[in-house]
């Protein structure tokens, strides 16, 4: 629907809208076919405000992971202990039951 051009006040104001191909970005404005006259449109006013850095937790994952990995690395380092500790156990057994044995 045309309108009165602010520029050159002839009723050759049009309405004009879509997407830059330069930014991808929507726009709109009011381009008068007359003297070319073009009034651009606050598209940013329009639209409803999102929040733009919405908090992510894609951090906690990985960093729930590391901490189980250091507990599983403790985990080994004591299992490594236990094992080192039974095996020095089994030894002095059989060397009681070869006492015992006479
Ligand atoms: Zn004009």
């Amino acid at each position: 629907m045309p309108s009165k051009c602010p520029n050159c006040g002839k009723q050759t104001l049009y309405h004009n809208e879509g997407v830059s191909k330069k930014t991808g970005e929507p726009y709109a404005n009011n381009k008068c076919s007359a003297c070319k006259f073009i009034e651009w449109e606050d598209l940013r006013s329009k639209t409803s405000s999102q929040p733009q850095n919405s908090p992510s937790n894609a951090s906690l994952p990985q960093n729930g992971a590391v901490i189980l990995l250091d507990e599983i690395k403790a985990l080994n380092t004591r299992f490594d202990a236990m094992a080192e500790f039974l095996a020095k156990m089994d030894k002095k057994i059989n060397e009681l039951i070869d006492l015992a044995k006479g």
